[in-house]
């Protein structure tokens, strides 16, 4: 049984040693975030460059993320890395430090002592330490503790409530992207866009510096579930970004906003990743608790293409069982969903050619009961509107284009498989893709697939064919 739902899995401390990076992909994970909130370029270049090594070697492709600061307010570094803050503490956050210590921090967004007063509830690291301004005095924001914990190097503030005026794409996102495009990420992950044009601009960006990134819309700010759908329609996909979005809307309002997203997300052809304390608990527990089990399946069942791993395995006890675990709730998740071709979709209009085709094939593949859907794709977005109808049949998309293959790691049931014939005749990518499909266990001779192409090959959105064939009746071209 394979599973549907993608796993993204954070890289840092606890997963760049290459053997572990490879035990990670071996365990499930199906595309690697690089948090620019961590780390230099050439470490975020040097560990694509190991992911694509390891990948090759696995014989699975793997995408990776490149997540973008953005203009989170976050504590500076400290002398020891981190300290221990106690209730009712006297803490600064103060624009001028340099290296921080037990009674003061700098900030990496020197203007945030203008945007706060006495009285502002500030919430550290995703809320875990909670602060009272008691006064600002020029560049130095004087808190009480009101929650204390452990606090290390670079952890996001946020107020209670939202409203913090940083602008969105920063001086570093905009050298980032450029690092990003240099790596050939395959996502772009962009934080806090509390608009359309945010999210317009980081693409602009990224193609002016010849990436070719899918846009990932990281919802985390009031002001972006205001404007969702125009996000939405702006970018490729989006991230329930749980961390921050708690933070500013309310944690009890996460849960409904989370199914809300990724069914609109679904709804208008585009991926939804879901991230954030998926399995907090393995940071430094071998098994994960009754509620995080509870979570990720629930995320699996609202439909999301892909669960997140943060800390869990950047610099968790145990990165790997936390994926064996994850991949083995999603799983379970996935064979409760009892799969019923979804009605609305007889109502639909299709504007495209290739549309059409891909929803015919699912369609068919559906009440002939075959074993497997696959699609001989270039830009791959036939795969993607067959994996928006959720029919619990496997899609597997088959492209010659190494960047389209990556991409589609994140698209849930759909499984990428790389054509390595340069011919570009019709009949000879026909041939090899059957046997692509019998080579990763798919499918034998005598079974029925739902084959999609373009009659003309190697055309992007060129979709037009869609047949049926029994596996082996079709004999190697001699052409
Ligand atoms: P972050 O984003 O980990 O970069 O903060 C995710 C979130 O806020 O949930
Ligand atoms: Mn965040």
């Amino acid at each position: 049984m394979t599973r549907h739902t993608k796993i993204v899995a954070t890289l840092g401390p606890a997963s760049r040693d290459p053997l572990i990076l490879e035990t990670l992909i071996r365990a499930g994970v199906d595309v690697v975030r690089l948090n620019f909130s961590h780390g230099k370029a050439e470490d975020h270049i040097a560990l694509a460059g190991s992911i694509r090594e390891i990948a090759a070697r696995v014989g699975k492709p793997i995408g990776i993320l490149a997540d973008l600061q953005g203009p989170k307010i976050r504590v500076g570094k400290f002398a020891d890395g981190k300290i221990t803050l106690q209730a009712n503490d006297r803490f600064i956050l103060d624009a001028k430090c340099e290296l921080g210590n037990q009674e003061r921090v700098g900030l990496d967004y020197k203007d945030l002592p203008g945007d706060v007063t006495s009285g502002n509830i500030l919430l550290l690291d995703d809320g875990r330490i909670v602060l009272e301004v008691e006064r600002v005095v020029g560049p130095e924001i004087h808190t009480v503790v009101r929650h204390g914990g452990d606090l290390s190097n670079n952890k996001g503030i946020n107020r209670q409530g939202g409203g913090l005026s940083a602008p969105a794409l920063t001086a570093k996102d905009m050298d980032d992207i450029k690092t990003a495009a240099q790596i050939g990420a395959d996502f772009l992950a962009v934080s806090f866009p509390k608009s359309a044009s945010d999210m317009y601009m980081a693409r602009q960006l990224m193609l002016a510096c010849g990436g070719h990134a899918l846009t990932i819309a990281k919802i985390e700010r009031v002001e972006a579930v205001a404007a969702l759908e125009e996000i939405l329609d702006a970018s490729d996909g989006l991230m329930v970004a749980r961390g921050d979005l708690a933070v500013e809307v309310g944690d009890a309002a996460v849960p409904a906003l989370q199914k809300r997203m990724i069914r609109m997300a679904r709804e208008k052809n585009k991926v939804a990743i879901t991230a954030t304390q998926m399995m907090e608990s393995m940071i430094l527990s071998p098994t994960p608790t009754r509620a995080e089990v509870s979570d990720v399946a629930n995320a699996v069942l609202d439909g999301t293409d892909a669960v997140m791993l943060s800390a869990e395995t950047a610099a968790g006890h145990y990165p790997v069982q936390t994926v064996e675990s994850m991949a083995r709730i999603c799983l379970a998740a996935e064979k409760s969903i009892l799969i019923k071709l979804d009605r609305e979709f007889l109502d639909r209009i299709f504007t495209r050619i290739d549309q059409s085709i891909a929803m015919s094939a699912l369609f068919a593949a559906y009440h002939l009961n075959v074993k497997a859907v696959a699609a001989l794709t270039t830009s791959g977005s036939t795969a993607l509107w067959m994996s928006r109808l959720n029919c619990g049949i496997p899609i597997f998309a088959l492209t010659p284009e190494a960047d389209t293959l990556t991409k589609m790691t994140l698209y849930r049931e759909v499984f990428p498989l790389l054509m390595t014939t340069q011919d570009q005749d019709r009949d000879v990518m026909r041939y090899e893709a059957e046997q692509r499909l019998i080579e990763a266990g798919v499918v034998k001779k005598g079974d029925l697939i739902v084959l999609t192409y373009g009659d003309q090959m190697g055309l992007t959105g060129g979709t037009n064919t869609l047949t049926i064939v029994r596996v082996g009746d079709q004999a190697r071209p001699t052409h």
